[in-house]
């Protein structure tokens, strides 16, 4: 009814610019017909004072066009959505992944996003995937850092670039001899699990050989994203290569819709 009312209105507008009377009375017609039915119907049961009748009146006018507007604007936005990825999620490396690399960095200040890194996971969220990183940071082993500079550089992060649903960050070092510290799968386990995400429905995005390494042995897939630092090797060793960070959440987002369970 609210986009017949709409319509009779518009019409009555667009013909009565025109010049066609002969259109723009009859639609003018139907448009005060169907409001003044929509008001009384509005009117009718409530306490009829006088604030209360105009202020249904002004209101029956214009809820109809703006219940259509609304409509229309949801039906163009769910057409061009692309297909639900609901339990599926993607986890992303974060030095030289999704902010460039500052080594050892314990300083909120210096936390800069490679170009294009809000848009990738704001793509992803709208497709309802679940977003986490995966993170080394070994200079907390090393003495460099403290875990609370690292919680620091990471809320940092996620300021910029967030909401991200799940951190894992490992803070032992390469003798440590840890679960997590990647090319181990410890992180992405952790990670899919608190997302109570299957391993095998995450898709795992980082620089280096060391991330893929990390997905492949947890059960998830990987995109590499080679950076200038990347060494050739890995690049050729990677399961998937993709060139920027756009490319690799596209990239993830065919494999996740693929849903195929390795
Ligand atoms: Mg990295
Ligand atoms: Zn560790």
């Amino acid at each position: 009814r609210h986009l017949l009312t709409t319509a009779c209105g518009a019409l009555a507008a667009a013909a009565y610019g025109a010049g066609a009377r002969r259109v723009a009375l009859p639609a003018f017609a139907a448009w005060a017909g169907l409001t003044a039915e929509f008001a009384a119907a509005r009117v009718l049961p409530g306490p009829r004072t006088p604030g209360e009748v105009a202020r249904m009146l002004v209101t029956s006018a214009a809820i109809p066009p703006a219940a259509t507007w609304h409509r229309l604007r949801g039906l163009l936005a769910h057409a061009r959505a692309g297909a639900w990825c609901g339990n599926r999620a993607v986890l992303f490396d974060r030095d030289d992944t999704l902010v460039r690399d500052v080594p050892y960095n314990g300083d909120p200040a210096r936390v800069e996003p490679v170009p294009g890194a809000r848009r990738a996971l704001d793509r992803l969220r709208r497709r309802g995937v679940r977003i986490g990183v995966v993170s080394n940071q070994s200079g907390v082993a090393r003495g460099l850092v403290t875990r609370a500079d690292v919680r620091r550089v990471n809320d940092r992060v996620d300021e910029l670039l967030g909401p991200i649903d799940v951190w894992e960050v490992c803070p032992h070092g390469p003798d440590d001899r840890c679960p997590c510290r990647k090319p181990r799968p410890g992180l992405v386990v952790r990670a899919a699990r608190r997302l109570e995400v299957a391993p095998s429905a995450c898709v795992v995005i980082g620089d280096v050989g060391a991330d893929m390494r990390a997905a492949e042995a947890a059960g998830a897939r990987g995109v590499l994203v080679p950076t200038g630092r990347t060494r050739p090797e890995e690049v050729a060793d990677a399961p998937e290569v993709a060139p920027d960070l756009r490319a690799a959440v596209t990239r993830a987002l065919e494999l996740l819709a693929e849903g195929r369970p390795r």
